[in-house]
């Protein structure tokens, strides 16, 4: 060889696209495009990083024992069952890193997260993308995709960008249906905002192959601070754990979080402000022509009459200092997804969007 070069499959890598913050000679703008928490995070968050300053020399718990403590005991979990990583992508990226490589194959789903065929390629192994129905993740389409080469399916319950959810029974027949040699990853980064839903939890405790990932990125608005989780059987946590670096929490962010799952009072909150303005939001823009499916999310799809339209608006929202998000890249081109903000923001993205259709009329 007679330069340097990088693993097979790097050079695959599709660099991730973030939502937009800015809107050049616009003020007053309000970013929709990133699902995050309008109500920013707990104040308790705030006075726990805060607090955390004075220790900044010191280097942080390499178990996060303490917060796996309190994830355990919010959600019933066991706490040496749980992994926690740098946000809930990098729980994602052991996964990957530890069960497959070279030859393996690694199915995600028509619209979903842009991160798993990321992940798939950083560790040498082929993304395969099965297809959707209508926008909701087909269990018989992943059936028929696994081969002896399919080490890992990602999941996304509910979807990202769909918005959409599968069922209990449809969830279960997946477990059930994939090879043994084969894991099933449940991302439940928007488990939160759907009442009663236990993220896949009562799955991986009835299959040694399913695990279970969740963040503080969402619901609790610590995007910034990068907090993640995941919870397995403990012979698939103690494998995750060798591919851990010891110190991958910072001690503000390990802080941030144990406040933040501690706030039950502002959680519920947040949980009650997200679902009362989602169908609010949907009812208004379907009463104007733009329809989207029932939001389990702290977002919206909002579909359009084509692609044409929908990058219209999109642009047509920019002026109007309105940062939503294209989905072209996710197989959705006639859509834009919008997160639900607080309830001024949804009023100006109505009222946006109505002067829009009301324009394009
Ligand atoms: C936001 C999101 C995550 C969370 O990522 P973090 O790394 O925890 O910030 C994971 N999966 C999906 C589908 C998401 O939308």
């Amino acid at each position: 060889m007679t330069k340097i070069t990088p693993q097979p499959g790097i050079m695959d890598i599709a660099l991730y696209q973030g939502g937009q913050s800015h809107v050049a000679g616009v003020d007053n703008v309000i970013k929709l495009s990133s699902n995050e928490n309008p109500f920013g995070p707990s104040p308790k968050a705030i006075q726990a990083v805060s607090d955390s300053a004075a220790n900044l020399h010191r280097y942080p718990s390499t178990d996060h024992a303490s917060l796996r403590s309190v994830i355990g005991e919010k959600h019933g979990l066991d706490p040496a069952r749980i992994v926690c990583g740098v946000g809930s992508d990098e729980v994602l990226q052991f996964v990957a890193q530890a069960y497959a490589g070279p030859g393996d194959e690694v199915i995600h789903t028509e619209h979903g997260f842009s991160m798993y065929p990321i992940i798939a390629r950083m560790a040498g192994a082929t993304p395969v993308m099965v297809a959707e129905k209508n926008r909701h993740v087909d269990v018989d389409a992943i059936l028929a995709a696994t081969t002896a080469q399919t080490r890992i399916v990602f999941v996304t319950n509910p979807g990202n960008p769909t918005s959409t959810m599968i069922s209990d029974a449809d969830l279960t027949r997946l477990a059930q249906g994939l090879p043994r040699y084969c894991l099933m990853v449940i991302d439940g980064a928007y488990a939160e905002f759907v009442d009663g839903f236990d993220g896949g939890a009562g799955l991986v405790d009835r299959f040694p192959n399913v695990i279970m990932t969740r963040t503080f990125s969402k619901v609790y608005g610590l995007g910034g601070m990068r907090v993640g989780w995941g919870y397995a059987a403990q012979d698939i946590i103690d494998v995750l754990n060798r591919v851990r670096q010891p110190f991958n929490l910072s001690l503000t962010a390990l802080a941030a979080a144990e406040a933040a799952a501690r706030d039950e009072e502002f959680l519920t909150f947040c949980q009650a402000e997200n679902a009362r303005l989602r169908v609010w939001l949907a009812e208004e823009l379907a009463k104007i022509g733009v329809p989207s499916d029932p939001s389990f999310t702290n977002f919206i799809l909002a579909r359009f009459a084509d692609r044409a339209e929908a990058e219209a608006c999109d642009d047509f929202l920019k002026t109007q200092g309105l940062i939503v998000r294209r989905v072209a890249g996710y197989n959705l081109p006639n859509a834009l997804r919008i997160t639900v903000g607080d309830e001024e923001a949804c009023r100006r993205v109505v009222a946006a969007i109505t002067a829009f259709k009301g324009g394009a009329a």
